[in-house]
């Protein structure tokens, strides 16, 4: 599976390593910048955000995309 370098904010909350249960577990300095363009998890065009702003990928995020 490719590996996600955009994603939006429920799909980065899903997949993202600074998420526990989608709630926010990250520094708390953290900046997210978001551009207009099409998730590369979910393919919606919404405002997507960098991998990194979410802290990367949790180790078993193709888990969390299975029974999509
Ligand atoms: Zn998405």
């Amino acid at each position: 599976m490719k590996v996600p370098e955009k994603l939006c904010q429920p799909c980065g909350r899903k997949l993202g390593g600074f998420y526990i249960d989608e709630r926010f577990v990250g520094p708390a300095t953290h900046i997210a910048t978001y551009t207009l363009r099409c998730c590369d998890v979910c393919g919606k065009k919404t405002a997507v955000g960098d991998l990194k702003e979410f802290g990367g990928l949790k180790k078993d995020w193709t888990y969390y995309l299975k029974g999509r």
